[in-house]
C-alpha cells in the first residue's frame, strides 16, 4: 500500500484534505472526474470566504495550483477517474473506479458534495418527464424574457442576485415548506417575491414557447402563464456505495468505519459552505494524521469506543421512534 490516505472529489473539502495531508509528509492520491474546484466554479459572487476572494473561479484556480504543487513535490497523484463504492476494513481502506481498479489506502475522506435534483425527483412537482429546467445559477439577466418563475429557493438564489446586483427583472419564487430557512438572505431584495407552495404543477404552452404553471397551497389554487422557467431545487448528497447514509442521505463522519471520513457538503445539509467544506475537509485529515500516530491499543479502544457511539445512537433513535407510536 503506497497511499496514506484516498480523497474521493476534489472541490473545496478534498482539495483541503489533501493539501493537509501532503503538509504532514503523506502521500495522497485524490479521484476527481471533473474540474479541481468542483462547485466553485459556478460561483459568480462570493463574500464569505476570508482572504478577499470576490469569485469561485478565481479561488478554483488557486486551489487548482495548490494541487499542482503539491503534485509537483510528488506528494499527490490525481486520477481522473469517477469513484464507485468505498469500504473500510481492519488494516486498510479500498476505494473501486468505474474503470475496475480498486485502490487502498490507510484511509479514504469521501468529499463528493451534492449533485442536483431534477423535477422528477421533487415530490412537491408534478412536470412532463422530459422538462429539463436550465438552472437559475447559470441564467445571465438578458436571458430572462417576460414573467419569470423560479422553482426552488436553493441557496445559489442569493448568489445570483449578488453576483448581478443590475438585474432588474423580478424573479417569482415558488417553493415548498421544506426550502423556507434557505429564504431569509433573500427576504428584503425587492427584485425576488416569494410563494411557498405545497405543489406546483407545470406544463408546456400548447402553442408558442412558455409554461402554464399552477400553483397550490393549503385552501389555495392559482394558475400563471410564465415565460421564462428555471430550476433552483437544491441538491441530494453525492453519496458513495459503502457509505452509511442517514436521514435525506448525508453520510455523518462519525457514523462510518474508522478508516472512511467524509467531509464537506456530503455531510450534512446544514454546512454547506466553502469554508466549512474545507475545514472538514482539513481536520479529516489531520484526525487520520493522529490516529495513525497513537500506538495500536489506543487505536482498537478508539475504534470500540466508536461503535459504542454509534450503537447507542441508534439505540436512542429506536427509543424515539417508539415513542411516537
Ligand atoms: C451556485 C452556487 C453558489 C454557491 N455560493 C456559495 C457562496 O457564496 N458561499 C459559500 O460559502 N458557498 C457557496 N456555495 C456552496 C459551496 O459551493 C459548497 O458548500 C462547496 O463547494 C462544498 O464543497 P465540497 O468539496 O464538499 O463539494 P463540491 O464543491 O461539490 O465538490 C465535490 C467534488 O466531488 C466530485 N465527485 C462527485 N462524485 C464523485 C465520484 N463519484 N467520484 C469522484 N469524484 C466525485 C465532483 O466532481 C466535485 O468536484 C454555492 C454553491 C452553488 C452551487
Amino acid at each position: 500500500m503506497t497511499n496514506d490516505l484516498i480523497v474521493v472529489g476534489a472541490g473545496p473539502a478534498g482539495c483541503a484534505a489533501a493539501l493537509m495531508a501532503a503538509s504532514l509528509g503523506q502521500h495522497v492520491t485524490v479521484i476527481e472526474p471533473g474540474r479541481v474546484g468542483g462547485k466553485l466554479h459556478e460561483i459568480g459572487a462570493l463574500e464569505n470566504v476570508p482572504g478577499a476572494w470576490e469569485t469561485g473561479p478565481a479561488l478554483a484556480q488557486s486551489v487548482a495550483a495548490d494541487l499542482a504543487r503539491i503534485q509537483k513535490a510528488g506528494r499527490c497523484d490525481l486520477i481522473q477517474e469517477r469513484a464507485v463504492s468505498v469500504a473500510g476494513h481492519d488494516d486498510r481502506a479500498e476505494v473501486a473506479l468505474t474503470d475496475g481498479q480498486v485502490l487502498a489506502a490507510s484511509a479514504v475522506v469521501v468529499a463528493t458534495g451534492v449533485a442536483p435534483l431534477t423535477t422528477g425527483t421533487c415530490d412537491w412537482i408534478t412536470a412532463p418527464a422530459d422538462l429539463e429546467l436550465p438552472p437559475l445559477w447559470r441564467a445571465r439577466p438578458e436571458e430572462l424574457q417576460g414573467r419569470t418563475y423560479v422553482l426552488g429557493a436553493d441557496r445559489p438564489l442569493g448568489t445570483w442576485l449578488r453576483s448581478h446586483p443590475d438585474a432588474s427583472r423580478r424573479l417569482h419564487v415558488v417553493y415548498p415548506p421544506a426550502d423556507h430557512y434557505k429564504t431569509d438572505e433573500v427576504r428584503h431584495d425587492d427584485r425576488v417575491r416569494l410563494n411557498r407552495v405545497d405543489h406546483v404543477t407545470v406544463t408546456r404552452e400548447r402553442y408558442g414557447q412558455g409554461y402554464e404553471v399552477v400553483v397550490e397551497g393549503p385552501e389555495w389554487s392559482r394558475t400563471y402563464a410564465v415565460d421564462t422557467l428555471l430550476g433552483n431545487l437544491g441538491s441530494r448528497p453525492a453519496a458513495l456505495e459503502g457509505l452509511v447514509q442517514k436521514a435525506g442521505g448525508y453520510c455523518p463522519s462519525e457514523e462510518q468505519h474508522p478508516r472512511v471520513l467524509t467531509a464537506g457538503d456530503v455531510r450534512s445539509a446544514r454546512f454547506q459552505r466553502i469554508v466549512t467544506a474545507q475545514g472538514s475537509g482539513a481536520e479529516a485529515a489531520l484526525s487520520r494524521y493522529y490516529t495513525a500516530q497513537a500506538p495500536a491499543s489506543a487505536n482498537a479502544s478508539m475504534a470500540v469506543r466508536k461503535e459504542a457511539l454509534r450503537m447507542s445512537r441508534d439505540l436512542v433513535a429506536m427509543i424515539d421512534v417508539e415513542g411516537m407510536r
